[in-house]
């Protein structure tokens, strides 16, 4: 039972595995698609995403660079030196303040102010404003420590008494060799995020430590790219660089790193969308670039490819398997029509061929039949020869004797008997024309023709010609009628030649017997005339009956019989829709002839 369950047929299990390998190779090919897709979007939005890059630092180093020398220029002015080496000279405090306010609405600068050597704020250009720096302890800043320790720097930062941010640059003031104090300017350089904020992506300006000071996104200044270390922390809250903001990390996940510091992140806003985030360098400032764009376009349209890619993949296998059906639909029908026109031309051909045989042997049965009946003829009739001639010499001998008879008596005067001598002769002379009458019917090779015959006449005419073996051979005949009338569909004539046939077989075979009967029997059966001819002859023996109705087969000895009554016979019969038999019998032998009844009979 197991075995035959276990037993699956191998070709769904073939089918199965070859429609996933198309199925495997079809998604393959579509994921293909869908990658070459993304990572050419993915492309693109790299390529803008560095040009952006390249502008924003140009625009970044033009605005700074604009200012980088601004400070030095200030020792050059002689009430700049001259309050530093006088500090408690107030009107030259309101004249350096004057010159400072001047110089910063003429470069753009937002705070310009000179600071001595120990820290503290001599003049500047917001002296007029309520937080004025004007006396401000201002060493503990990172750029004015540096300016002072005779190193020139830029500093970004948020400005401790304003709250503002801004670039920072410090440089010391110098006179004849000696260091009287440090020159600082301030530059609002936030202006610069209102044309980020026209970009594509989102970008931010992170310094050294990765703290995020400029961005498009409002929310990500002042938080980290990188979780500070306790040291930084700890630094930047001494310098308070950043003012009081807490400088969180950004939750800025990397999902996938790409070459070049580019690398695939989650936003920081906490959406999962993938985002390209690309890095620009800095060196001079120590900054760094970070741009992020928008990467769900690039999935999308890598989605679409492969979601297109599929469907053309799809569309053609549909394709392929259609124009594979049609092809084979349509073979199938050229190998049938092609089939069937051969078994046409086959048959047309055969049937032709077929009819042409038919006809031409029909044609050659016909001629032979008919000449075998008019051999036969000639046989019986060659055979019949002697009796015939007895037949004819007797009435002419009786003839001649009986006319010189009449001769006599008529010369002697005895006219009645002269008389009674030429009516036997006119007698004679009526049974030979008979005689030759039915000769010359039997010998005619007429075409049969189909009537009504009357049995029984048939019978009287065809024992005429054998009467006188009959009588010679002293054999008994009895002719038994069951009917009345028996009328059989057949041609006289040739009936006459097969009964003739038959009784001088009969009378062949009885020659040596010493019981002679000849008897024939007509009666009605079965839609039928039989006609049974028996004999008290040898009978016939079982190797002899098989060939009976072959032609040419004979047992007499030569010159006797030629072997073709019964085949003639019997052609004869079948040709009238009868049959020709010999029956077993326990005496002699027993020939029937069935004929069909004709229709007159019947009523
Ligand atoms: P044929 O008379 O020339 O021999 P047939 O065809 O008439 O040819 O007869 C064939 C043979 O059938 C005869 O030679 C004979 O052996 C056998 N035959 C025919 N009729 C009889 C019969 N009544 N009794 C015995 N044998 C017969």
């Amino acid at each position: 039972m197991a075995t035959t369950q276990a037993a699956t047929p191998a070709w769904p299990v073939r089918r199965l595995a070859l429609w996933a390998l198309l199925l495997a190779v079809a998604l393959t090919l579509a994921g293909l698609a869908g990658r070459w897709a993304g990572d050419n979007a993915t492309a693109a939005a790299r390529l803008a995403g560095a040009q952006r890059l390249d502008s924003y630092a140009v625009s970044l180093e033009n605005l700074l660079s604009k200012y980088d020398f601004l400070p030095g220029t200030l020792e050059l002015n002689k009430d700049v030196i001259a309050l530093l080496q006088r500090p408690g000279d107030e009107a030259l405090r309101g004249e350096v303040n004057a010159y400072l306010e001047q110089l910063k609405q003429r470069s753009g600068a937002t705070t310009i102010y000179i600071v001595n050597l120990e820290g503290v704020t001599q003049a500047a250009s917001n002296w007029r404003l309520p937080e004025s720096f004007v006396g401000d302890y201002v060493a503990f800043r990172p750029y004015v420590r540096d300016a002072l320790r005779g190193i020139p720097g830029g500093f970004y930062g948020v400005g401790t008494t304003s709250g503002e941010p801004g670039y920072f640059f410090a440089h010391g003031i110098y006179h004849q060799g000696r260091m009287l104090g440090v020159a600082t300017v301030k530059v609002n350089i936030e202006k610069l995020e209102q044309s980020w904020e026209r970009g594509a992506g989102e970008v931010m300006l992170a310094d050294a430590r990765g703290v995020v000071f400029l961005s498009s996104v409002p929310e990500w200044k002042y938080r980290t790219l990188v979780p500070l270390t306790a040291a930084a922390r700890r630094e930047l809250e001494t310098s308070r660089q950043y003012f009081s903001h807490p400088l969180t990390p950004l939750d800025m996940r990397e999902l996938r790193q790409l070459d070049d510091g580019t690398s695939i992140v989650s936003l920081p806003s906490g959406l999962e969308a993938p985002t390209l985030s690309q890095t620009l360098a800095l060196p001079s400032r120590q900054w760094r670039f970070v741009y992020l764009s928008d990467l769900s376009a690039a999935r999308t349209s890598a989605l679409s490819v492969f979601l297109f890619a599929l469907l053309l993949q799809a569309l053609l296998f549909m394709l392929v398997v259609y124009a594979r059906q049609r092809r084979r639909v349509h073979a199938e029908l050229e190998i049938k029509v092609a089939e069937r026109t051969a078994s046409l031309r086959e048959m047309t051909q055969h049937l032709s061929e077929e009819n042409l045989v038919r006809r031409v042997a029909e044609e050659k049965l016909r001629r032979a039949q008919s000449e075998l009946v008019q051999a036969g003829k000639m046989a019986v009739l060659g055979q019949m020869a002697a009796g015939i001639t007895h037949e004819l010499n007797q009435p002419l001998t009786a003839l001649r004797t009986m006319s010189d008879n009449a001769q006599v008596l008529i010369e002697r005067g005895r006219m009645d008997d002269a008389k009674g001598n030429l009516a036997t002769i006119s007698q004679l002379v009526a049974r030979m024309g008979a005689l030759t009458g039915q000769l010359r019917q039997f010998a005619r090779k007429a075409d049969a023709s189909v009537s009504a015959v009357p049995v029984a006449a048939a019978i009287t005419s065809a024992l005429f010609l054998v009467e006188r073996r009959v009588e010679q051979e002293r054999v008994q005949f009895r002719m038994t009628m069951r009917e009345q009338q028996v009328l059989a569909l057949c041609d006289s004539n040739r009936l006459e030649q097969v009964l003739v046939n038959l009784f001088t077989n009969a009378l062949d075979a009885m020659a040596d017997s010493v019981e002679r009967h000849l008897t024939v029997t007509v009666e009605r059966k079965a839609q039928q005339a039989l006609i049974t001819v028996a004999d008290t002859g040898p009978g016939i023996p079982e190797q002899v009956r098989s060939h009976l109705f072959e032609p040419f087969f004979t047992t007499k000895p030569q010159g006797k019989g030629l072997g073709l009554g019964l085949a003639i016979s019997e052609q004869i019969v079948r040709e009238f829709g009868g049959e020709l038999r010999a029956e077993a019998v326990a005496v002699g032998a027993c020939f029937v002839i069935a004929l069909p009844l004709a229709q007159q009979e019947t009523t």
